[in-house]
């Protein structure tokens, strides 16, 4: 059982239009622990009806929200960051229950949740439109930045709280109003901050969190005239369904989808700074991030050194449940998620990747995979085509540039990519030449609210958080006075 300060943080109800809705009250979708796999709560599966009305009421909300001033917006974005601040351990503690990662790791994705809030909150008095030099004397041209309207959110179970910030903020920045649909794992995180968005001072209807069938709630978000932008975070086959969905009313979209992270390690690299960017970047989560590394190309003259660190590192993990002491790998997210990367650990092997740790299911509780490392991995296994999502190091071994960098864009991916040198020619090379929108140089944790987040090719479009978030929810509009005397 969840032992909270704020009970009321726990909500088995959707918010809709601002009310606590439980949908018709007899269908309903179970949340489980991942750790044990013991029921965790529910919540409702809404009708077509209910996510209808919150789109209505979101439409309703946009009509006086959008008059407010940027300052009064950011004002309640700012309320809301420090109330999820007070109620961090709170939150903390629903996002383990129900998404298994470890408390401390949860905790940081409340402060990342609670940056966008900030970010966003103060980037609410910048949204600038322009002048421009007309090209007659009597005319006069401005651009003028609106908001797009009622926003559409589609969130995974990897960043419960994260995704949401992530976009509700910028929207609720830019004076959209949003239906959110969490992941069903982990829907009561966004339900969590609706509480508190609501002591905020967000007005009834700004925000809505719609529970249930994300078919049936996809449909009624996506072919609604009142819905003008969708954005989505989740897997490319899903992301291309809603893309091609959405052109049936032309909505404005940004998707952040899948990614295959190639994880360069020159022989010129620091090795202990390569080992420890390693781990964060393939640990986070027990490997489950869209920018977690899913490639180790390492060169031949590293390769010994950094496998022997690395695996030495690996097994000194400890995995367990997340609310345990001391546990740094939390459970896969679901029995769905073990066998995949169990399919593809058994792929690999069987096509003569050598294991030097793990390799098996962990005995902490039914989704459990122990920290893994393979060596020996070539492009012909699925590990290297396929998001891992799971806590496997796969490592090939190049030989020169050239290979690493071909190696590396052979993907039809392109969110994060990593590489670790010493030579800042290579450094500006290398930067250039990835076809990914995210690079960390001699850098394995890269996420922050200033910067832009988003891929290239098959890993989306459209970039959240930075000065630049913002543009997905505004429109630019221009506007010619003529006739000036
Ligand atoms: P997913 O299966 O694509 O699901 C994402 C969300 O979309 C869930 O809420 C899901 O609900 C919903 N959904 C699925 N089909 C839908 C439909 N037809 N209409 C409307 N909604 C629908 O992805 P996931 O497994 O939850 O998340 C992991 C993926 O997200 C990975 O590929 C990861 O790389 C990516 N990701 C990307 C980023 C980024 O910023 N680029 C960040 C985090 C994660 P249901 O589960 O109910 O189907």
């Amino acid at each position: 059982m969840l032992k909270l300060q704020r009970a009321d943080l726990f909500r088995e109800a959707a918010y809709v239009g601002g009310e606590w809705s439980t949908g018709n009250g007899h269908t309903w979708v179970p949340v489980h622990n991942p750790a044990t796999g013991a029921q965790l709560g529910r919540v409702p599966s809404l009708t077509r009806a209910n996510v209808e009305e919150a789109i209505a009421s979101a439409n309703a909300a946009f009509a006086q929200y959008r008059q407010w001033t940027g300052k009064a917006r950011g004002a309640v974005l700012l309320k809301w960051a420090s109330l999820m601040l007070e109620h961090k351990n709170d939150l903390a503690q629903i996002m383990t229950a129900e998404q298994g990662k470890p408390l401390r790791e949860a905790q940081g994705e409340i402060d990342y949740a609670v940056s966008f809030l900030e970010w966003f909150g103060e980037e609410a008095k910048r949204v600038y439109g322009d002048t421009i030099p007309a090209p007659r004397g009597n005319q006069r041209i401005t651009v003028i930045r609106q908001p797009v309207g009622v926003c559409a959110a589609i969130t995974p179970w990897n960043f419960p709280s994260g995704m949401v910030t992530r976009k509700v903020a910028p929207a609720l920045a830019a004076g959209c109003t949003v239906v959110l649909k969490p992941a069903p794992q982990t829907p009561f995180s966004a339900l969590a901050l609706c509480v508190l968005a609501e002591e905020a001072g967000l007005p009834k209807g700004a925000l809505s969190v719609v529970t249930g069938d994300a078919v049936e709630i996809g449909a009624a978000l996506i072919e609604s005239e009142t819905v003008r932008k969708l954005s989505f975070t989740g897997s490319t086959a899903v992301g291309k369904k809603l893309m091609a969905a959405c052109a049936g009313t032309v909505k404005k979209v940004s998707l952040e989808l899948g990614g295959n992270a190639p994880f360069i390690v020159f022989d010129d690299a620091n090795l202990d700074q390569a080992v420890q960017g390693a781990i964060a970047s393939k640990f986070r989560n027990a490997g489950q991030t869209c920018v977690c590394a899913n490639r180790f190309l390492v060169q031949a003259g590293i390769h010994d050194a950094f496998v022997e660190r690395l695996t030495q590192a690996v097994r000194e993990m400890r995995m367990g449940h997340g609310t345990e002491d001391g546990v740094t790998l939390g459970p896969l997210i679901d029995d769905a998620a073990l066998r995949k990367v169990e399919r593809l650990v058994a792929d690999a092997r069987s096509k003569g990747a050598s294991v030097h740790a793990g390799g098996e299911r962990h005995p902490a509780g039914p989704s459990f995979y122990a920290p893994t490392v393979l060596t020996d991995v070539t492009d012909t296994m699925s590990i290297t085509q396929e998001e891992i999502f799971g806590p496997v190091v796969a490592v090939t071994r190049f030989t020169d540039e050239a290979e690493a960098l071909t190696l590396a864009n052979a993907t039809r991916y392109g969110l994060a990519a990593y590489f670790y040198t010493s030579d800042l020619n290579r450094s500006i090379r290398v930067t250039e030449a990835l076809d990914f929108g995210i690079v960390g140089v001699n850098e394995g944790a890269i996420s922050t609210e200033v910067a832009p987040f988003g891929g290239v090719k098959e890993s989306g479009f459209g970039k959240e958080g930075s000065r630049y978030g913002i543009d997905e929810y505004s429109e630019r509009k221009y506007v010619c006075l003529g006739n000036v005397a």
